[in-house]
């Protein structure tokens, strides 16, 4: 059994390997490190049996492949230390710098993670999540590397049913993430000891299949790498030429995914050619299409078109010796170590600097990125990369039960409440972040575990609309006093109605009967009673007015008398022309009467009589130079037919305003025929021109009322009459 000595005897080696690509490596510090973790770690064991300090050790080894700096790999070494020994967090620090901690804490945060939701696109969430954890992305390096060992040492664990879960988990987190940072060589392992794990029979069967194979092809492909060598040599390049088979899991894929067998499959491997420049790469491409024909089609220039991940090579298939394809891809030692280690090659220790600057970490790398992205032709791809990769704007944070959720920065656990059910955040009475009672404007970050308090019965509070930043919680609170206030609403309109109608002498309980109310709403193109009152208690509908539609309340006042008396002879579209019947009768489009509206007619030159407003510009016109074809009209008492009105709406120019404006005007059951949106260049201002279809001239008003009590609205008002037609 492997001792802690042998293990320090490692590290020794380790060591030197690390001043192969950093002189500058502090070993003596190194070794001090590995010696603290050991002793920190003391008599514990991994489950394999060997001393506990065996697993940070190999984390450390798989960063100084990654040839990564002194600080991440003491991180490694401690990685541990703080969540399972008695260290505390300022010996670290007094020891090893405040940098070196930082890390540590960083990946114990991560591993704080509840992974308990295995949905697909939680996954995805938790892969943003961690961009957007980790501020270093060293740390996601060290998480990566520790869940590289642990898949490793996986066969140790004693529960075969954890061992398939954290299988399943890296499969759908940490590999994507592997490879989302271009580190291809962690991603292609832990695939492999994914499969191995998950499936072991199909991944012993693939294997041997292989094993049978590979002999012959590695035959050819010696062959064909040689020749390659050579003829670029005579053409004066020189190259290195390598080739690899495809990792098992991407053969896996392939063959579930074709239903094929191995034999079936031919592109099982690729040969590599490395180069000195970009030049000498399409010189190169040049030369093996000469070689070998190339497939169409299979032709891709990642070097001019990198991949989101970095990822740069000229890809191109062959029909190579024996009418085989085989794909060759070209590019240069640098772009090399980038397809291997991804993010992490860019993390490359700066000689003499030691270490990185601070504004080097992430932003350097997002920053390239960005620009090459910037170059992308595809514009959605491009801004899901940035959205993706910047995270800036929203924060990802748990249920108790470790479902993620995604909202926007700077929101509380209102939105919270409210992401989770409309009840929750109706009901929320506080809550609780990591345990701990938080106040209700609490800023949520990253990998908070939020619970909410919620009490039956209770509501939302106006200030709440104050604090939330999602438009959802907005919307639900918005809505819920809507309601809410509408029956208080009831209540008042009521009382304001009644004490109307005793001022007018009359007793309520005998005057406001169900069926008039109704009759009356029905003018107001409402449902009921309920609605007249909510109307009247909001202030968009007067009582009096009310009042003088109520039936009875009309026969038994004789001041009330109509000027005219309505004929009965009631033509088109509710209107009554004095002494004429059956003529064609219709509303003028520059003023667009409605029932209600003072009104007049003109007879038209053999398109009937067409009704204006009778102040409408067009009537004064008439009534200067046409005066004898001016003719008494008015609204017959019965009307049922929907009119076309016109309001104009100046509004400030604020986020959301459009949809408050729309959904007012649905609130109050009226259909928009037409809606055209400008902003004022002057002022800045919103001017809404909408079109609608209303019974009368009162459900008009009272839709008035309602938009000007909408939120940064400044002015609304009936589309003034055109000038020139009628
Ligand atoms: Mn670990």
């Amino acid at each position: 059994m492997i001792t802690v000595a042998d293990l320090r005897n490692k590290m020794a080696e380790l060591c030197k390997e690390i001043k192969l690509y950093n002189p500058t490596s502090d070993s003596e510090l190194l070794l001090r490190a590995f010696d603290f973790a050991a002793a920190s770690h003391g008599e514990q064991k991994r489950d394999s049996g060997e001393p506990y300090i065996s697993h940070p050790l190999a984390v450390a080894e798989i960063l100084i492949r990654l040839k990564l700096d002194d600080t991440s790999i003491m991180a490694a070494l401690f990685h541990d230390v703080l969540e399972d020994t008695a260290i505390t967090k300022e010996e670290l620090t007094e020891g090893y710098g405040a940098e070196v901690v930082h890390l540590v804490q960083g990946v114990t945060k991560l591993s704080k993670i509840s992974y308990a939701s295995k949905q697909e696109q939680q996954a995805e969430n938790l892969r943003k999540m961690f961009l957007a954890m980790a501020e270093d992305i060293r740390i996601i390096l060290i998480k990566l590397a520790d869940r590289l060992h642990n898949m490793r040492t996986i066969q140790f664990h004693h529960s075969p049913v954890r061992r398939i879960e954290i299988a399943e988990e890296t499969l759908q987190i940490f590999a994507p993430l592997a490879h989302r940072l271009g580190i291809f060589k962690i991603k292609d392992e832990l695939e492999e000891l994914c499969l191995k794990t998950i499936e072991p029979e199909k991944y012993d069967a693939l294997v041997q299949k292989l094993a049978e194979r590979k002999p012959e092809d590695e035959k050819n492909l010696i062959a064909i790498c040689d020749n390659i060598k050579q003829i670029l040599t005579e053409h004066g390049y020189k190259a290195e030429v390598k080739w690899r088979f495809k990792s098992y899991y991407s053969i896996y894929k392939k063959m579930e995914r074709q239903q094929k067998d191995i034999h079936e499959i031919y592109d099982l491997n690729a040969i590599r050619v490395i180069l000195n420049s970009v030049n000498e790469c399409y010189a190169a491409l040049g030369v093996i299409h000469t070689m070998w024909t190339p497939i169409p089609g299979r032709f891709k220039d990642y070097i001019a078109m990198p991949k989101q991940n970095m990822y740069q090579s000229i890809h191109t298939t062959v029909i190579a010796a024996k009418g085989q394809p085989m794909e060759v891809q070209i590019r240069t030692q640098e772009m090399d170590s980038i397809a291997e280690f991804g993010i992490a090659a860019h993390w490359k220790y700066k000689e003499g600097s030691g270490g990185m600057a601070q504004s080097d970490k992430k932003v350097e790398w997002l920053r390239q990125m960005l620009d090459w992205q910037a170059e992308m032709r595809d514009a959605n791809e491009f801004l899901d990369s940035v959205k993706l990769d910047l995270s800036t704007d929203c924060v990802y944070v748990f249920s108790p039960k470790g479902d993620v959720y995604e909202l926007p920065r700077g929101a509380c656990p209102i939105d919270f409440a409210y992401r989770v059910h409309t009840q929750v955040g109706h009901q929320c009475i506080g809550a609780k972040v990591n345990k701990r009672i938080v106040p209700i404007d609490y800023k949520l970050n990253n990998g908070d575990i939020v619970e909410i308090l919620t009490a039956k019965g209770s509501g939302p509070s106006r200030d709440w609309l104050k604090i939330v930043t999602s438009t959802q919680a907005q919307n639900r609170i918005r809505s819920w006093f809507r309601k809410e206030k509408r029956d208080e609403n009831i209540v008042m309109g009521k009382e304001i109605l009644e004490k109307e109608v005793r001022k007018s002498g009359f007793d309520p309980d005998e005057l406001l009967t169900e069926k008039r109310l109704i009759e009356v709403a029905k003018k107001y193109n409402m449902q009921g009673a309920d609605d007249v009152y909510a109307g009247i208690g909001d202030g968009g509908i007067q009582a009096s007015q009310v009042l003088s539609r109520i039936e009875g309340f009309k026969r038994e006042q004789p001041a009330q008398t109509p000027k005219f008396t309505a004929p009965k002879q009631t033509t088109h579209n509710g209107v009554w022309v004095k002494g004429v019947q059956g003529v064609m009768v219709r509303m003028a489009n520059c003023c667009k009467p409605l029932p209600g509206d003072a009104i007049t007619g003109y007879i038209t030159k053999g398109r009937g009589i067409s009704v204006h407003q009778s102040d409408c510009p067009n009537m004064q016109y008439y009534r200067e130079h046409e005066q004898d074809r001016l003719i008494e009209v008015g609204w017959s008492e019965e009307i049922d037919g929907l009119y076309q009105v016109g309001l104009e709406i100046i509004a400030q120019n604020r986020d959301r305003v459009s949809i408050d404006i729309m959904s007012a005007i649905a609130d109050t059951k009226t259909s928009i025929n037409g809606c055209n949106i400008y902003v004022d260049r002057k002022t800045g201002n919103g001017i809404f021109n909408i079109k609608l279809e209303v019974k009368s001239q009162q459900q008009l008003e009272y839709i008035i009322a309602r938009l000007k009590r909408v939120k940064s609205v400044l002015e609304v008002r009936r589309s003034s009459p055109g000038r020139q037609t009628e």
